[in-house]
């Protein structure tokens, strides 16, 4: 069944982040988990700024099977598998939202190592619950692969045996992801990780240390 107001909040945030610079082109994608097994995720191909209701997929989680669309020359996401990782890694999540960002790759590039990358304790950090002085939340970095399938697979392994500071991962060169438990939330946490990813993308590298 289709649900009009997962829909409308994704096409809203959708042009938001659009205007923002962090979906251009048709890049990247929006989720969101309607039950444990079915997710609504935005059309490959699509301009972000001008999504509506019908550019949205209800997959299955666990084999990204279409349930259901309302134009079927429409397709999932390319990058869908990514989604699909992170519903099947985190049984909270209920919305997973994947930018790409110019703050977020020179952040990357300026002050990551292989796996991961330390945010600035700033206040803004509160805005992932963490509630310490200096805290040292490393946000995890993943190797960015042309199969999006091998991305997948590395999140599912890493995230099996670790879990991470905070409710979002970088794939280096590409872009965020993020995810919380309701659309509100991973809206939230999106402008909370991008503020913090252009801070460290506007500081010098020989600060870090
Ligand atoms: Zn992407």
């Amino acid at each position: 069944m289709f649900d009009d107001s997962i829909a409308d909040a994704i096409c809203v945030i959708a042009k938001d982040f659009h205007q923002r610079g962090w979906m251009s082109g048709t890049a990247g994608n929006l989720s969101a988990r309607q039950t444990n097994d079915a997710m609504w995720i935005t059309a490959s191909g699509k301009s972000k700024g001008n999504l509506t209701a019908n550019d949205l997929l209800k997959l299955k989680i666990n084999n990204g099977e279409v349930i259901e669309h309302n134009l079927t020359m429409n397709s999932p996401s390319a990058e869908t598998e990514i989604h699909q990782a992170i519903y099947q890694s985190f049984s909270t999540a209920k919305a997973c939202f994947h930018i790409h960002s110019i703050d977020a790759c020179l952040a990357t590039r300026l002050h990551a190592d292989e796996t991961h990358l330390v945010l600035p304790d700033l206040e803004m950090i509160k805005g992932f619950e963490i509630w310490e002085q200096s805290p040292k939340v490393l946000l995890p970095v993943f190797r960015n692969h042309l199969d999006v399938s091998q991305i997948a697979a590395d999140i599912r392994r890493q995230f099996s045996q670790l879990q991470p500071d905070i409710t979002a991962l970088m794939i280096r060169d590409h872009g965020i992801t993020v995810w919380g438990n309701s659309i509100e939330q991973t809206y939230n946490r999106v402008e909370i990780l991008e503020f913090l990813l252009s801070f460290l993308a506007r500081t010098p590298q020989k600060s870090q240390s």
